[in-house]
C-alpha cells in the first residue's frame, strides 16, 4: 500500500491518513467551510470523517483556535449542515 500524509485531527488530535479526514478550509474571503476536494485555497484543518469529532469542533469552537479567529454561530452551523448534508 502507498503510504500515505497523515494529518492530525483537531478534535481528537489522532494521526490518520488524509484520504480519511475531512479537510475544512478557511478560504481568503474568511468563509470556513468543508472542502471535499482538498484544493480549495486558504489555510485548511483536518478532523477525522466521524460525526464526533466534527460535533466536538462545533461545540467546542474549535476552529476559533485553529484559524485564530471568532467564528460566528452560523458559521459553526453551516459546517454541521455541509456534514450532515454530505453524508452517504
Ligand atoms: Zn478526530
Amino acid at each position: 500500500m502507498r503510504k500515505q500524509p497523515v494529518r492530525t485531527c483537531v478534535a481528537c488530535r489522532e494521526g490518520k491518513p488524509k484520504s480519511e479526514m475531512l479537510r475544512v478550509v478557511r478560504t481568503p474571503d474568511g468563509e470556513v467551510r468543508i472542502d471535499r476536494t482538498g484544493k480549495c485555497a486558504g489555510r485548511g484543518a483536518y478532523v477525522c470523517n466521524e460525526p464526533a469529532c466534527v460535533e466536538k469542533c462545533v461545540k467546542k469552537r474549535i476552529f476559533d483556535k485553529v484559524f485564530g479567529v471568532r467564528l460566528s454561530d452560523d458559521a459553526y452551523a453551516s459546517i454541521a449542515e455541509q456534514y450532515d448534508s454530505n453524508k452517504p
